[in-house]
């Protein structure tokens, strides 16, 4: 028998191994916002891995934003070091889970296991992804014990709110340093069979519209802030629109849709704010006087975030030349770059050749519509060998009844695990 095909029988004899595992991680609510449980989690998984020989550090990100004392950012980072100098594979995951939301038929934190599935929030994204690269790694260790290099798994704080409590926090400490570490795997839920080397990019602005605050059975004597920002939607659904449908990108990006550039209306708020519930009065009669819209660009690398920005401006300031009374506030919210490593980079091979042989045929490049921490390690690590590849359906991510299958969290550790050995030798 080969030393792979060691490896990934060792990886199924540790089924029931990994199956606990994600029950166990699933049953630590880490619901963020607001950030629970960190700590918890973090304990847990220094006493797992500290049982496998890796040294461990729980690092909060103080001073990072969400970090309180109430609500401590905690993360590890755990190392296992190889017989003999070589390069570091990490695998990085997010601790956090969002909320749970309604339409359950499971407990959301229960770690039900039925028809081969286990069901939970966090299941597919990403704990199911997270106890998979562990046990790769336990097994790798346990199979090619005189391996080069070293090992390191993270887990990390408040990916789905930006990661600045998480992976940035860290990849500004150096964590992320390429002279430290060479190959990053984040095990999100891409599929199985699916590489995912980046990510598209993001621009958030918040658009005010101002009027003037009148009586409403006199509404000439005011200026509707709602009415202009009805404006600056007919505009989009005239002009932008239909112009973002028309660039089209060379990245690979899954689903289908997200191959152009895209722009969401997230939120308008315009007038009096809304009444408690149990306020059981008429509203008052005023004309709006403010009007506010969040919108969430994604943009594509073939995009200059100049222009996707100049666009919105340009469409602003044409109302302004030609609609009476319009004016308008702009404010950026949130910024990221799109990021894609090349299809030649190491990490990249390694995983495609795990990919083949366990499943007998060649990998699929995806780009995720959606950022995720690799933004962090790209921008701020400066480190680009990084790939999300993991078990989990991509569509199945906060919404109800989540789950992660079995079958594939053992086929994908397989492929961690071979791709260990593939960078690591042993
Ligand atoms: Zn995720």
């Amino acid at each position: 028998m080969t030393i792979k095909d060691r490896l990934t029988r060792e990886i199924e004899a540790r089924r029931d191994d990994l199956v606990t595992l994600t029950q166990d991680l699933i049953r630590i609510p880490t619901r963020n916002p607001p950030g629970e449980n960190y700590r918890e989690i973090c304990d847990y998984l220094d006493r797992r891995l500290s049982r496998a020989d890796f040294h461990t550090e729980l690092i909060r990100a103080e001073g990072a934003i969400g970090d309180s004392d109430r609500h401590p950012r905690w993360n590890i980072v755990a190392r296992r070091e190889g017989a003999r100098p070589g390069a570091c594979v990490h695998f990085n995951s997010h601790i956090d889970v969002v909320e749970v939301g309604h339409g359950w038929t499971t407990e959301p934190f229960g770690g039900e296991v039925r028809d081969g599935r286990i069901y939970g929030r966090g299941a597919c994204d990403m704990k199911g992804g997270l106890a998979a690269s562990i046990i790769a790694a336990e097994a790798f260790v346990a199979t090619c014990p005189d391996f080069a290099g070293a090992i390191e798994i993270s887990g990390t704080a408040d990916e789905e709110s930006g990661g600045f409590g998480g992976v940035a926090y860290l990849a500004e400490k150096g964590w992320f340093n390429p002279e430290r570490v060479q190959h990053v795997i984040i095990p999100e839920p891409l599929n199985k069979d699916r590489i995912c080397l980046g990510h598209r990019g993001v621009w958030w602005a918040e658009i005010e519209t101002l009027g003037e605050i009148a009586h409403g059975s006199m509404p000439f004597l005011g200026d509707c802030a709602v009415r202009h920002m009805g404006a600056v939607i007919d505009a989009m659904e005239q002009n932008l629109f239909p112009a973002l449908a028309q660039k089209r990108t060379n990245m690979p990006v899954v689903p289908e849709g997200a191959r152009q550039s895209t722009l969401n209306i997230n939120s308008i708020h315009g007038g009096a704010p809304e009444q408690a519930a149990d306020y059981t009065g008429l509203p008052s009669p005023c004309v709006p006087d403010r009007c506010r819209m969040v919108i969430d660009r994604r943009f594509l690398i073939e995009e200059d975030i100049g222009v996707v920005e100049a666009e919105i401006r340009e469409l602003l300031e044409t109302l302004r030349a030609g609609r009476p009374g319009f004016d308008y506030d702009i404010r950026e919210l949130h910024r990221v770059l799109p990021s894609m490593t090349e299809k030649d980079a190491p990490v990249v091979g390694a995983v495609a050749r795990g990919v083949a042989q366990v499943f007998g045929r060649e990998a699929d490049y995806v780009v995720s519509p959606g950022t995720y921490d690799q933004k962090h390690i790209d921008r701020i690590g400066r480190l680009k060998n990084c790939i999300a590849y993991g078990p989990g359906i991509l569509d199945l991510a906060h919404k109800p009844d989540e789950y992660v299958g079995i079958e594939d969290m053992v086929q994908s550790a397989q492929v961690m695990g071979l791709a260990l050995h593939d960078l690591l030798g042993g």
